[in-house]
C-alpha cells in the first residue's frame, strides 16, 4: 500500500476528533489531503495602482497620511477613514464597522491593507488590515471549503503538513510520453502549485495538468466502455439490396438535406458493420429525424428484420405512426402502431403478426417493452428523446431481439462539451441543419404591461384560423402558487375570448389520459388556445398552432425556451412568439436578448451552457455529468477534445493494455468498475 493511502491521523496534530471532521469533508487519507483543492485563492501581493482597474481587490503598503478618524452612524455603523500614501497616489482608506482598528493607526506609520479599488474616488474600501510596520510576506493564498470545526486556516497547515512529510510518495499516473507531448508538469509539483502557487503561470500550468488528467482519465473510462461494447456484444451485419434504399430516398417528396445525407451514411455504415450500432442522432426541431430513421428502419426491413421506434407519449407515437406510414406508403412495408390503447381483438392480431413477421416497424410507447411483445427478428431499436427513457426501458426493448442496432434520437440540443461527456460511450451524429425555406419565427420580447396589445395580436392572429399556446411556467409541480398563476391566466383568456374561440388548460396535475384528451382536441382544433404550465409535450405537432405567449420567460432556460418555441413555425404560415418578461438581472435580460436573435438551437444550447453552467443544463434532475474537480466543460473544451482523442487512441492500442507505462491507468480503469458496467446502455 503506497503510503498516501494512510489515514490522516498518522500525521502530526491530526487527532482522533480532527479526522473525524476532515472524514465528514471526504478527506480519509493523507492523499485525500493532498488532493482537496482550493476552489479559489486570495491574492495578498502588493498591487500598483497605476494598473489596478475599479473595483478590483487589490492590497497595497503606504503611509498614513491624515489622522484617522471614526464617524458613528445609524444602529451601530461606523466608518473609519484615513489619507494613505502609496508611491505617488494619495488615497482615501475607508473601514466601515470596523472602528476599533483606529488604534493600530497613527500618523506617518507605514501599514499593509487589502480591500476594493474605488479608481473614480481614489478611494480603497478596505476589508482586512493585513500588517503594520514589519511588513508581511506577499503571497497567494488558497481559499478551502471547509466544514464543522475544520477552518481554513487550520486546513491551510494540514495540507501543509501532508506535503512535507509525504511530497516524495506522489507517483505520477500519466506516462511520460503523454507529459512531454503536451509539456505537462507532473502531479508532484502540479498538486503542490495548486495549494501553494509558485506564480500565476505555475498555478496556470497546475491546473493544466490536472485538468487533462481529469478528462484523460474519465474518457479512458467511456472509450474503454465503447470498446468493451463493441467487442462483448457483436452485432447484425445487414445486408441488403441498397437500390430499394435509394429508390426509396428518390421518392421522397423533397431532398435530402447534406447533413441529412451524411448522418444516413453514418446509421448505414454502422448499420452493415458486424458491431452493434450505439449511436445518438442529434438534430433540431425540425431538422428532419423522422426521415432519416424512416430510410433507417428501411434498411433493417430490406435486410430481413424488423424496426421499432419507441417514443415516450401516445400523441407522439400516433403522429410519427401516420408521419411514417406516409413517407413509407409506396416502399413495400407493413407499419403498425401498438399503444396501451390498442385493446382487444385487434391486439392479440396484431402481436401474433409482429411474431410471425408480418409486420415490419412497430412504433409505440413504452407500451413495446411489454411482456407480451415478441419481435420474430428485431434488427434496429429507434428510441425518440432518449433522455425521456431509462437505461432500463432501452435495454428491455433492445433485449427483445439478438444484439439489435441501436439508435438514440433527440431534438433536445446538446452541446459539445457535453455531448462528449454525458454520452460519451456512444457515437454522435448531429444534423445541423434545417431544410431550406423555413420561415423563422417572429419573436418579441415584452413587459407585462404590453398584455392588451398581445391579446389583440393574438386575436387577430387566430382570426384567420390559426391556434395558440399560451405557457405559465411552473418550475416545480408542488409551486401551488404557480398552478394558480395559470388557473388565473387561463380564466382571463376565458373572459377575452368568450362566445369565439375556446380555452384548454394543461398542468402537471392531470392524468395522462386527461392530458392526451387536452392535447388531441388541440389537435383537431376543438380548442384554440392553449394554456399549458408544462413543456408542452416534447415533439407535439400541431401545424396549425402559430402563435406562442411565454408568460415570465425568463424564469425558463434558453434550452427550454427553445423547445417550447419549437411547437410553432411548423406550418405554412408565419409564426410569432411571445416573451412577456420584467428581467431585472442581466442574465435573464440576456437570455431573453438571445432568444430575440437567433434560432440555432445549437448556438442556444452553447450559450444556456454559459450562463447557468453544466450541472443545470440537464435540468434539474440528474444530469448524468461526472464532477470534475478541475476540470470546467465550458473553458477546457480544447482539452476534453484532446483526452478524448488520446484516450481513444490509446485503448485502441496493444501496449495500453500489456505495457508497463499505463499500469496507473489500467488500475484506474479496474476500480472504476468499468469492466463489470461494460453492458451498460
Ligand atoms: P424532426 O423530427 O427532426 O423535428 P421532422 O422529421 O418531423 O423533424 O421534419 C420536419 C418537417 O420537415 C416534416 O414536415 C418533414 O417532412 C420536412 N422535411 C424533412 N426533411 C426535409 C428536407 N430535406 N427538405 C424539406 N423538408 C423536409
Ligand atoms: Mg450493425
Amino acid at each position: 500500500m503506497t503510503p498516501l493511502k494512510s489515514p490522516v491521523n498518522v500525521m502530526k496534530g491530526i487527532g482522533g476528533e480532527t479526522a473525524n471532521a476532515l472524514a465528514e469533508m471526504g478527506i480519509l487519507s493523507v492523499g485525500d489531503l493532498m488532493e482537496y483543492l482550493p476552489f479559489r485563492y486570495e491574492d495578498y501581493r502588493l498591487k500598483d495602482l497605476e494598473e489596478a482597474v475599479q473595483d478590483e481587490k487589490v492590497t497595497v503598503e503606504g503611509i498614513i497620511h491624515s489622522t484617522p478618524s471614526v464617524v458613528f452612524y445609524g444602529k451601530r455603523k461606523s466608518r473609519l477613514s484615513f489619507k494613505l500614501l502609496v508611491d505617488r497616489y494619495l488615497v482615501t482608506v475607508v473601514f466601515f464597522n470596523q472602528h476599533y482598528l483606529k488604534n493600530k493607526f497613527a500618523l506617518q506609520q507605514r501599514i499593509t491593507i487589502s480591500g476594493k479599488w474605488d479608481r473614480n474616488r481614489m478611494t480603497i474600501n478596505a476589508t482586512e488590515y493585513l500588517a503594520g510596520e514589519k511588513g508581511r510576506e506577499q503571497t497567494v493564498e488558497p481559499v478551502y471549503s471547509t466544514k464543522g470545526s475544520i477552518t481554513v486556516k487550520g486546513l491551510r497547515k494540514f495540507i501543509t503538513g501532508a506535503f512535507a512529510q509525504f511530497e516524495n510518495e506522489i507517483v505520477d499516473n500519466l506516462p511520460d510520453a503523454i507529459l512531454r507531448k503536451y509539456r505537462l508538469m507532473g502531479k508532484k509539483d502540479a498538486l503542490k502549485n495548486m495549494h501553494f502557487p509558485n506564480s500565476p503561470e505555475d498555478l496556470k500550468q497546475a491546473r493544466r495538468r490536472l485538468a487533462y488528467e481529469e478528462l484523460l482519465l474519465f474518457q479512458l473510462k467511456m472509450q474503454a466502455l465503447r470498446r468493451i461494447q463493441r467487442q462483448g456484444s457483436p452485432g447484425i451485419a445487414h445486408a441488403y439490396d441498397k437500390g430499394r434504399i435509394q429508390a426509396y430516398i428518390e421518392s421522397l417528396p423533397f431532398p435530402l438535406t447534406n447533413a441529412q445525407k451524411r448522418v444516413v451514411d453514418e446509421i448505414v455504415a454502422d448499420m452493415e458493420s458486424p458491431h452493434r450500432m450505439n449511436r445518438l442522432l442529434q438534430g433540431d426541431v425540425g431538422s428532419g429525424k423522422t426521415v432519416v430513421a424512416s430510410i433507417a428502419l428501411l434498411c433493417t426491413v430490406a435486410a430481413g428484420y424488423q424496426g421499432a421506434l419507441m417514443v415516450p407519449t401516445e400523441i407522439l407515437a400516433e403522429q410519427h405512426a401516420q408521419s411514417l406510414q406516409e413517407l413509407l406508403r409506396h416502399a413495400d412495408v407493413t407499419v403498425a402502431l401498438f399503444t396501451s390503447s390498442v385493446k382487444g381483438k385487434k391486439r392479440r392480431e396484431l402481436l401474433e403478426d409482429l411474431k410471425e413477421g408480418k409486420i415490419d416497424i412497430l412504433i409505440g410507447t413504452h407500451a413495446l417493452i411489454g411482456d407480451e411483445v415478441f419481435f420474430k427478428k428485431l434488427g434496429l431499436v429507434i428510441t425518440d428523446e432518449q433522455h425521456r427513457f431509462g437505461v432500463n426501458q432501452r435495454r428491455i426493448l433492445r433485449e427483445k431481439g439478438e444484439n439489435p442496432d441501436v439508435l438514440f434520437m433527440t431534438a433536445t440540443p446538446i452541446p459539445r462539451t457535453l455531448a462528449i461527456t454525458a454520452f460519451g460511450e456512444m457515437d454522435v451524429s448531429i444534423i445541423d441543419e434545417l431544410p431550406a425555406g423555413r420561415k423563422p419565427i417572429e419573436t418579441f420580447w415584452v413587459k407585462h404591461d404590453m398584455l392588451d396589445r398581445i391579446l389583440a395580436f393574438m386575436a387577430k392572429e387566430l382570426q384567420q384560423g390559426r391556434q395558440a399556446y399560451v405557457i405559465c411556467p411552473l418550475i416545480d409541480e408542488s409551486e401551488k402558487l404557480d398552478l394558480q398563476n395559470a388557473i388565473e391566466v387561463f380564466d382571463m383568456l376565458l373572459q377575452y375570448f368568450y362566445g369565439k374561440y375556446s380555452v384548454g388548460l394543461m398542468h402537471g396535475k392531470l392524468l395522462p389520459a386527461e392530458k392526451d384528451e387536452v392535447m388531441q382536441s388541440f389537435s383537431s382544433n376543438e380548442i384554440q388556445i392553449l394554456v399549458s404550465t408544462t413543456v408542452v409535450e416534447v415533439g407535439v405537432n400541431v401545424p396549425n398552432a402559430s402563435f406562442m405567449v411565454i408568460y415570465d420567460a425568463d424564469r425558463f432556460g434558453l434550452s427550454q425556451l427553445h423547445q417550447l418555441r419549437g411547437r410553432v413555425g411548423r406550418g405554412s404560415a408565419q409564426s410569432y412568439c411571445i416573451l412577456i418578461s420584467d428581467a431585472k438581472s442581466e442574465n435573464g435580460k440576456e437570455r431573453m436578448r438571445i432568444m430575440t436573435e437567433t434560432q440555432d438551437g445549437f448556438v442556444l444550447s452553447e450559450k444556456d451552457l454559459e450562463l447557468r453552467g453544466p450541472g443545470d443544463f440537464f435540468g434539474r434532475k440528474q444530469s448524468g455529468l461526472p464532477e470534475f474537480k478541475v476540470a470546467d466543460l465550458i473553458h477546457d473544451y480544447r482539452i476534453l477534445a484532446t483526452a478524448r482523442e488520446d484516450a481513444a487512441q490509446l485503448v485502441n492500442s496493444e501496449a495500453f493494455w500489456h505495457d508497463q507505462h499505463y499500469a496507473l491507468l489500467r488500475s484506474y480503469l479496474e476500480e472504476s468498475g468499468v469492466f463489470s458496467e461494460g453492458k451498460l446502455d
